[in-house]
């Protein structure tokens, strides 16, 4: 067989995103909403879909949803762009703003596809580690901003995985001390109630991330969106494949948008069950959950990779963070229906009691 030359040099030793999704009864490692769409809106969904033309392209901008999303925002559509989620935009954001000879600045830990994007995009990423309780060292992001190389910055809005919002007067700052674009990633503001559209009218180089795939149960469908200014927009749609958001996707995502309202008592839901479960980890020895502004809590422990192996063979799935720089014996538990989180703790109290009784054996023999 003939040989085929290297692939390009920057995707030498990269390993491919893993969701690590494994079979479970209880999925509670991806952040996805507990309860899927309700059956009456599957029914508009199903109406809405059989009319869609499959034959013809769809509409490249998603029109409809556009304007919906630019309505409910208070915005024109030209301050809105729809991508195949967010992982769609959080590319185009490395496409357009980054490069060979550009550079993003990070905050770790934070979500592993920005720093993935920066390398396939042969971006160069500066590093500012966050501080002992997860928060974003300001000081040293000052400090290196003012050097004047940065092109662009992603802070996560709630922070996957730690879990706290970022402070407005901070992403303010940011603002203000840099030309740089600022990317404010809201994948999971609807459980946050915290959202930084009010600096889009003052700050040019603002750009905000969302997604269908949290708040609106819809992580199957691949719907994400950005709001900015309209010269950001018109750099991010050069840089998009022209049919990216198929017509499917634009139609159930209209029908969902317009019957956002339906997701609410879910939302409220899963923010009850997040102090409730903070509250059972808090009272559990040996466990340390950090505080959250979103659907997921994040937890340290001892044997951390035994605790996800035992909460795994008895059918409940977490993911597993203790191998990640800065997260060392870390959990992240996703807020599942009131019956998985139940499962959930009372597995991981079990573990905590048997290893206590291996540990007073061991002692004893
Ligand atoms: N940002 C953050 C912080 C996320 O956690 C996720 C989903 N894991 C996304 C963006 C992208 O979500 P999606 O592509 O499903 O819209």
């Amino acid at each position: 067989m003939n040989r085929v030359r290297a692939a390009a040099p920057q995707l030498a030793g990269l390993v491919p995103y893993d969701p690590k999704y494994l079979p479970a009864e209880a999925f509670l490692s991806a952040n996805e909403n507990p309860r899927d769409v309700d059956g009456e809106l599957r029914e508009l969904i199903g109406r809405r879909i059989a009319k869609v033309p499959l034959n013809r392209y769809p509409d490249p901008l998603a029109g409809g949803l556009r304007d919906m999303i630019a309505e409910a925002n208070g915005l024109d559509r030209d301050h809105v762009l729809i991508g195949n989620g967010g992982d769609e935009l959080l590319f185009n954001l490395a496409l357009a703003w980054g490069g060979p000879g550009r550079t993003c600045l990070n905050f770790p830990p934070t979500f592993s596809v920005y720093a993935a994007n920066a390398r396939l995009t042969n971006t160069a990423v500066v590093d500012i580690a966050r501080t002992e309780d997860f928060s974003i060292d300001e000081e040293a992001a000052f400090e290196r901003l003012a050097v004047g190389d940065i092109d662009y910055v992603i802070v996560a809005s709630p922070n996957n995985p730690t879990g706290l919002r970022c402070p407005q007067a901070f992403i303010e700052r940011l603002l203000d001390a840099t030309d740089a674009l600022v990317m404010v990633d809201e994948a999971y503001f609807e459980f946050s109630r915290q959202t930084a559209r009010p600096l889009l009218a003052t700050h040019e180089n603002l750009v905000i991330l969302r997604t269908f795939s949290k708040a609106f149960s819809l992580a199957g469908v691949r719907l994400g969106y950005i709001l900015a200014n309209p010269a950001v927009i018109r750099e991010f749609v050069k840089v998009r494949q022209p049919y990216s958001v198929d017509a499917v996707s634009q139609a159930v995502g209209e029908v969902v948008f317009e019957h956002r309202a339906r997701f609410e008592p879910g939302i409220r839901e899963i923010i009850e069950e997040r102090g409730r479960v903070a509250e059972a980890l808090r009272a559990t020895p040996g466990i340390v959950p950090f505080p959250s502004d979103s659907n997921w809590i994040l937890l340290r422990m001892e044997d951390a990779g035994e605790a996800w192996e035992y909460l795994y063979e008895h059918g409940v799935l977490v993911r597993d963070f203790s191998a990640t720089p800065l997260l060392e014996g870390c959990l992240r538990v996703t807020m599942g229906t009131p019956e998985q989180n139940d499962r959930f703790i009372s597995l991981l109290r079990a573990f905590v009691a048997e290893r206590g009784s291996r540990r007073a054996q061991a002692a004893r023999d």
